[in-house]
């Protein structure tokens, strides 16, 4: 079965981590840095574990350095993304990468990645919506001006706040302030969570940040209560597998727990994360649940259902991007 045709849905995924290392490599030479310790020989991202990860991701995320190079990247990634059949992608946008959380500076990146995405909707037929994202290890503080950002510019593009990052710095409710103006400003939110926090992580993001959506979430099958309440407050999980896999948050495909998530009736949403970093892509991930848990075309297609349901875009693009999701007549 070709699952690469099959339109997609996809919710979770970080721009500068879509970022082809071809991509960070060109920007790299055109401004004569080096970042040849980044790679591997074979010429893909190279780190060892969590903590290297983001290590490695901040020093990709030094070559984007103006609006220009956002717009480029914007461009990079859609092409990408969009041939792996994604026909609707939301992606968090960090201002601390975008003018170092700066309002005015954040606006000239925001029209930037904007207008690279209004060239890929016509060109390759995705849209694109914005989640701004603070950055947990950044600390409490710096997550603010990115809430404000956030608040600043929601709308068409930027449509929801989130936060990323190293999930074990803190507890929750040390970033409240950031959600709470997010949130008063209207904006859906989202919260990284249960990655490697476990099931209490994912309780009180919850509780203290009340988010529609969690990144990630899988701890939460360790917790049947913390599952009830899944269930009742109606949170839907954006499932990352291939990232789990990869990054060993869990032992391998075979227990992973997102069909079991799935089984207890947790919506459940798949996306890359971050692609190339995890060698993934849309259409491996869904080869890889065909081949681990069985699911074939009902199940992506209820899937992908779930997904747009619970994209924080507005009716309109929702009800353009169904109408893709059909198959061809
Ligand atoms: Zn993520």
């Amino acid at each position: 079965m070709n699952f690469r045709e099959l339109p997609k849905v996809e919710l979770h995924t970080h721009l500068e981590g879509c970022a082809p290392p071809a991509f960070i490599r060109q920007l790299a030479h055109e401004k004569r840095l080096d970042l040849s310790g980044i790679f591997t020989a074979e010429g893909g991202y190279d780190f060892r574990d969590f903590d290297h990860f983001l290590q490695v991701y901040e020093a990709a995320c030094t070559t984007l350095q103006s609006p220009e190079d956002f717009r480029r990247l914007t461009m990079a990634v859609l092409e990408e993304t969009a041939s792996h059949g994604v026909v609707y992608m939301e992606t968090f946008v960090s201002p601390d990468f975008c003018g170092g959380g700066d309002l005015v500076a954040w606006t000239d990146y925001l029209a930037a990645m904007q207008e690279a995405a209004a060239e890929a909707e016509d060109k390759f037929g995705i849209t694109l919506k914005g989640i701004v994202t603070g950055i947990r290890h950044f600390g409490p503080e710096a997550c603010k001006p990115a809430a404000l950002c956030a608040a600043e510019t929601y709308g068409d593009f930027i449509t929801g706040y989130g936060m990323a990052g190293g999930e074990m710095v803190g507890r929750p409710a040390d970033y409240a302030y950031s959600f709470d103006l997010a949130r008063e400003a209207g904006m859906p939110l989202t919260c990284h969570a249960g990655e490697w926090g476990g099931a209490l992580m994912v309780a009180e993001t919850i509780r203290d940040l009340r988010v529609a959506r969690i990144g990630h979430g899988i701890g939460a099958i360790d917790d049947p209560t913390l599952i009830d309440e899944i269930l009742e407050k109606d949170i839907v999980l954006e499932v990352c597998p291939g990232s789990n896999v990869v990054l060993k948050a869990v032992d391998g495909w075979a227990s992973h727990p997102i069909a079991k998530l799935r089984d207890a009736g947790v919506k459940v949403t798949v996306s890359t994360d971050d692609p190339p970093f995890f060698h993934t892509t849309m259409t491996a991930e869904y080869d890889m649940l065909h081949q681990t848990f069985g699911w074939g075309e009902d199940e992506f297609k209820a899937l992908n259902a779930t997904a747009l349901a619970a994209a924080f875009c507005d009716d309109d693009t929702k009800a353009r991007v169904a109408k893709r999701l059909e198959p061809a007549q």
